[in-house]
């Protein structure tokens, strides 16, 4: 067994280099609060990279050149980066809200849509917990619903389903739907969004994995009345930690706003007549923003550029297929890739497989303090996932399991779901493969081999 000399990770954003000149002017201009220029302008930003076409050929060209050329920005002029926006009336009045983390834009959306405890919030069961606890904090209950296995997002034909068997149960249409693209894989948005509003349900997009995917040529997170993007650490690109509401128009964006800083009211002094939040973005986090929008372009199209080079290693493979967008209206900004792993392959050590309680933390994220008293749960990865990931991981390559669906996470056993077995068949296959910005096609080479090598023939 080889093993790669820098541990390759499975996704971090990587900065452009522009990062530093807008965190430099907020400092000089003493702007280090939660609001000012580096704010408004990533909001403003933001928005003409939510109406702009695709340029698809672009990614193309930049998906093939050296290694790491492609991940540099090409372009910083914000009006050049995403020139004409698109001709099309839904984008017009659309408004971005720059705010803490993408979990506070779940949680805001929803404020605005004045879920309260007596309400149920339909959501997609496969994805990662941001999505739902928003619904928890509010004191409503989450409904969730399974995925279809093409896309892996909320199957449009369950969520009807869902809505008719609510409405009969309690008397009452769900306030919301949270539909999410999962690993930057666009849902079936325009079934979704069929349903949405043949019940005038409006519909929230968690596009937090999906910043820069699209559907159609439209950029995910503008299809709803809320789309919700994250900033965090290792996602498409970063302010270190932050996230953003795109708003149907100027008046809600304004009650978004309001929400974000503490609900004041007009007077000289501190008035409330309702209950706010402390979530909007720092200006120095914003400059990091706005230097990084400048590779978001360059970012996806390495993204996508390596997993192409996945999905060609894994047409050879059996027993593996590498999740891939289909047909021609969605384009991935594929943020992980992943595999699904056949039940018969047998992977080396495979009984060695969940032997040890996992010692650091989770994904090596900051903050996981609780250590797992079994090693063992009731819906976990199958032995030959866990004994792949084991296998990486000597190998010094990180990778990880699926998210687990919410239907089967204990704290939501009370939580009525609607299931058809793919989320909890996907979890116990599928793995997550390194991606993006730093992964180069070496690295690749070097994980597929590892993988060929990991695969027991005996
Ligand atoms: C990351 C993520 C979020 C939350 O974003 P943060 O900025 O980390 O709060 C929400 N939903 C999904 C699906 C995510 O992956």
């Amino acid at each position: 067994m080889e093993r790669r000399d820098k541990r390759v990770i499975l996704c971090l954003a990587h900065m452009s280099g522009n990062e530093m000149k807008y965190v430099k002017e907020a400092f000089d201009t003493n702007w280090v609060v939660p609001l000012g220029p580096n704010v408004n302008a990533f909001e403003q930003e933001l928005g003409r990279f939510a109406a702009s076409p695709c340029q698809a050929e672009w990614e193309e060209k930049i998906g093939n050149e050296p290694y790491p050329q492609c991940i540099q920005a090409h372009e910083s002029d914000p009006d050049k980066l995403w020139p004409d926006a698109l001709d099309m009336s839904c984008l017009a009045g659309k408004q971005v809200v720059a705010l803490a983390s993408g979990t506070s834009a779940v949680h805001l959306a929803l404020v605005a849509l004045g879920v309260g405890p007596d309400d149920e919030v339909l959501c997609q069961s496969f994805t990662f917990c941001a999505s739902s606890h928003p619904v928890r904090y509010l004191g409503a209950t989450p409904v969730f619903v399974d995925s279809e296995p093409e896309t892996w997002n909320m199957d449009p034909e369950l969520l009807e389903e869902a809505i008719r068997d609510r409405l009969c149960r309690t008397g009452r249409l769900p306030k919301a739907i949270i539909v999410v693209y999962l690993y930057g894989m666009p849902a079936k948005i325009a079934e979704i969004k069929a349903v949405a509003d043949k019940y005038g349900i409006p519909l929230v997009e968690d596009a937090a994995e999906g910043l820069g995917s699209r559907y159609r040529g439209q950029v995910c997170g503008t299809f709803g009345e809320f789309g919700v993007l994250s900033f965090n650490g290792n996602k498409m690109i970063t302010t270190s930690g932050g996230g953003a509401l795109v708003c149907p128009d100027a008046a809600t964006r304004d009650r978004v706003m309001f929400y974000a800083t503490q609900a004041r009211e007009g007077y000289p002094y501190y008035q409330h007549e309702h209950i706010g939040y402390n979530y909007r973005l720092s200006n120095v986090c914003a400059g990091i923003g706005r230097g990084q929008l400048t590779v978001l372009r360059e970012h996806v199209a390495w993204h996508r550029h390596i997993a192409h080079r996945y999905a060609e290693a894994f047409r050879g493979m059996e027993g593996f297929t590498f999740h891939e967008e289909t047909g021609a209206d969605s384009r991935s900004n594929y943020w992980l890739n992943t595999v699904v792993i056949a039940p018969e392959v047998r992977i080396k050590n495979q009984d060695q497989a969940y032997k040890a309680t996992v010692k650091g933390a989770v994904g090596g994220a900051a903050g996981v303090i609780h250590q797992a008293s079994q090693a063992r749960t009731d819906c976990e990865p199958n032995d030959n996932v866990e004994a792949l990931r084991l296998w990486l991981d000597a190998c010094n390559v990180e990778s990880r399991p699926l998210w687990k669906p919410m239907h089967r996470q204990p704290v939501y056993t009370d939580s009525p779901a609607y299931v058809n077995g793919v989320s909890e068949g996907l979890f116990k296959t599928g793995l997550c493969l390194p991606s993006g910005p730093l992964v180069t096609d070496d690295d690749v080479d070097f994980i597929i081999d590892a993988i060929r090598e990991a695969v027991d023939k005996g």
